[in-house]
């Protein structure tokens, strides 16, 4: 089945309004008119609505990079779906793995918030991986499918199929160690063979599984040739305007 690659830049908390239009600028530039493959940036909250502006137009989408469930309230520091809607995004990163280890993120508000993008027409970028005990203990297969189990929890196949999921094991996040694509390529093919039983064939065959952990230009080609791997999720390699221009620029071979 036809997938369309996905590369997701995560800014995380990086990029002041005047450097994260700098950036949106130069990458509009460079990446504003690819085709054959989808480009998400998510930037800081404040930087929303600024970067929105200069990529209007352009073929780079707008990502958030977390978003409460509840549409409204007395909730410190949260933001809703409609405010993602309002600032310009179309995607919202879910359950990052940063959440998870820092932010008390669990299975369940993963969940709840992959509802919320859904009702909101947003769409979800739900973030899976292992930790390096937990590679070690063998324990891969297992962290996964409750994670990915967990998250669609409720979903009909129908929203199942409009989601993404990014695999990104949390020893290969901003640590410079990638997975190997053989290692990306095992999981990803297990996450595809469980949304067969959670959903259908043809779900299983339409969603997109991004591989994200230390993607660099160097590696990008390699761990894209793999079958099941539909693009990259991207941290620090997304701050630099030629390096991540040459992710999305990957070239094509066949593995
Ligand atoms: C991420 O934050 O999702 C990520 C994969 O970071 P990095 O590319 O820096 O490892």
């Amino acid at each position: 089945m036809n997938r369309t690659p996905l590369i997701a830049g995560n800014w995380k908390m990086h990029g002041a309004r005047s450097e994260a239009v700098v950036l949106a600028r130069a990458l509009t530039e460079t990446i504003g008119r690819v085709s054959g493959r989808e480009v998400v940036i998510a930037p800081p909250f404040t930087a929303l609505d600024p970067v929105g502006q200069v990529i209007a137009g352009s073929q780079i989408r707008l990502g958030a990079q977390n978003v409460h469930w509840e549409p409204k309230g007395a909730y410190t520091g949260e933001i809703s779906t409609a405010m993602l809607g309002e600032a310009g995004c179309t995607y919202v990163i879910i359950g990052h793995s940063e959440r998870r280890q820092l932010f008390g993120e669990v299975d369940e508000t993963v969940n709840r918030r992959l509802h919320a993008a859904l009702r909101a027409e947003l769409v979800p970028i739900v973030c899976v991986g292992e930790t390096l005990a937990e590679r070690d203990a063998d324990a891969t297969a297992a962290i996964i499918e409750r994670q990915v189990a967990s998250a669609f929890a409720g979903a009909s196949s129908t929203q199942i199929a409009g989601c993404v999921i990014a695999y990104e094991p949390v020893w290969a996040i901003g640590t410079g160690c990638t997975a190997t694509p053989g290692q990306a390529q095992e999981v990803h093919h297990a996450i595809r063979r469980q949304l067969v039983g959670l959903a259908s064939d043809t779900t299983a065959g339409r969603v997109r599984i991004l591989y994200g952990g230390s993607v660099k230009a160097a590696n990008i080609d390699a761990l894209m040739a793999e079958p099941d791997i539909d693009g990259a999720l991207v941290g620090g390699a997304s701050l630099d305007p030629a390096e991540f221009t040459r992710i999305v620029c990957y070239e094509e071979t066949q593995g």
